[in-house]
């Protein structure tokens, strides 16, 4: 028996993904930028997959820009409109390092948060004027699954910065929130396939009328000269079927787990001595359970997790390695003790309540057994 409870890091490929894939790595292998019949079939499935792409993100088809990721959407947004616009880039502390590195790299400034994660829209307003370019705020934090309100902060940004283009990153929030609908205030939005059910190294920028990207890699002019490169079709088209997927039952999907989301965080807290959750539940997306377990070295638990089949994280997947508290819940105010005895246990469409209850099970035992208990 193993518990998965990753699913912020990477989750499992829906089937539909998988499915809509295998043609287009096999008989349908046409470069779609050509103009005989196999390249033509590959275009038609191109074509398909930026409409259900757009439909999903409150988008038109035109808008949409197939990137290789998250990354490369978040940097391509912040870079490719300073490189358009100059002026200065601003982002929330709590950011992404796809986007926190792609600000810091043009001398950007941060924006603090408060102990919920939540930006401060008063430092927000404080940071901007009529040089700024870009404002970057996240949907979905991928550590502590704050959801920023964003409409605010866009009534922030018109106000006070009306030249700046406001991107988020809604690669974290894409599984859980209508995107389509919530992210609409921005100019730029950012998806990754492989948070919700499609494949790894594809992810999609929508970039509306009227705003202009300078492109990060130069060459054959694909995606309106925006993202030059081969197109990556079956990657495209499985992230299409997998948004799909999300969409349609979504709702369902947030009900089911944040029911279960709240057994685990709720059935920790009770039984783990000194469990503390970290941020406001009721604020985050439904696959975020954030607990801190005083005097218990992450790390070290989720050695001893692992070994009972339990999948977990002790920060950001896409920091590992780094030996420094996590920026997310430094900026949150907490201290590097209470940083390093963090767990994020994020649960995704395939979490059960059989993994939750090895998780009920196996989390406190190990807890104890590190306490010297
Ligand atoms: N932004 C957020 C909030 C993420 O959680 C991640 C991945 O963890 C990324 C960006 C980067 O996406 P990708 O892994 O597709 O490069």
């Amino acid at each position: 028996m193993e518990a998965y409870l990753d699913h912020a890091a990477t989750t499992p490929m829906r089937p539909e993904a998988v499915a809509a894939m295998l043609p287009f790595l096999t008989d349908r292998f046409g470069n779609p930028s050509g103009v005989h019949r196999v390249s033509r079939a590959a275009r038609i499935a191109l074509d398909e997959a930026r409409d259900v792409a757009a439909a999903c993100l409150g988008a038109e088809p035109g808008e949409i820009v197939f990137t290789g990721g998250g990354t490369e959407a978040d940097n391509l947004a912040i870079a490719g409109v300073h490189a358009v616009i100059g002026g200065r880039v601003v982002c929330g502390a709590t950011e992404h390092h796809a986007v926190l590195h792609a600000c810091e790299a043009l001398g950007g400034s941060t924006v603090a948060v408060d102990g919920d994660g939540l930006i401060d829209l008063d430092a927000l307003a404080d940071a901007l004027d009529h040089d700024v370019s870009v404002v970057s705020v996240m949907l979905a934090n991928n550590e502590v699954g704050t959801v920023q309100p964003l409409d605010a902060v866009a009534a922030v940004v018109r106000a006070r910065a009306p030249r700046a283009r406001l991107h988020t990153d809604a690669v974290q929030a894409f599984p859980w929130l209508d995107v389509a609908a919530i992210a609409a205030p921005a100019d730029l939005v950012a998806v990754s396939a492989h948070k919700f059910g499609g494949p790894k190294g594809v992810g999609a920028l929508v970039v509306r009328a009227g705003v202009h990207v300078a492109p990060l890699l130069h060459g054959g002019g694909q995606e309106r000269g925006r993202r030059s490169g081969t197109h990556n079709v079956a990657g495209i088209v499985a992230m299409a079927a997998a948004m799909q997927a999300t969409v349609e039952t979504r709702a369902a999907t947030v009900e089911r787990v944040a029911r279960l989301r709240d057994r685990l965080a709720d059935g920790l807290l009770a039984v783990v001595p000194g469990a503390v959750e970290t941020g406001a539940r009721s604020g985050k997306v439904a696959g975020n359970c954030h607990l801190r377990f005083p005097d218990v070295e992450s790390e070290a638990l989720l050695l001893l997790l692992d070994a009972e089949g339990v999948c977990a994280a002790a920060g950001s997947a896409c920091a590992a390695g780094a030996v420094d508290p996590s920026h997310v819940l430094t900026a949150m105010g907490l201290s590097g003790a209470e940083a390093a005895s963090s767990m994020r246990f994020s649960l995704g469409v395939t979490t059960t309540d059989d993994e939750v209850d090895l998780a009920l099970k196996t989390v406190p035992e190990a807890v104890a057994r590190l306490r010297g208990a």
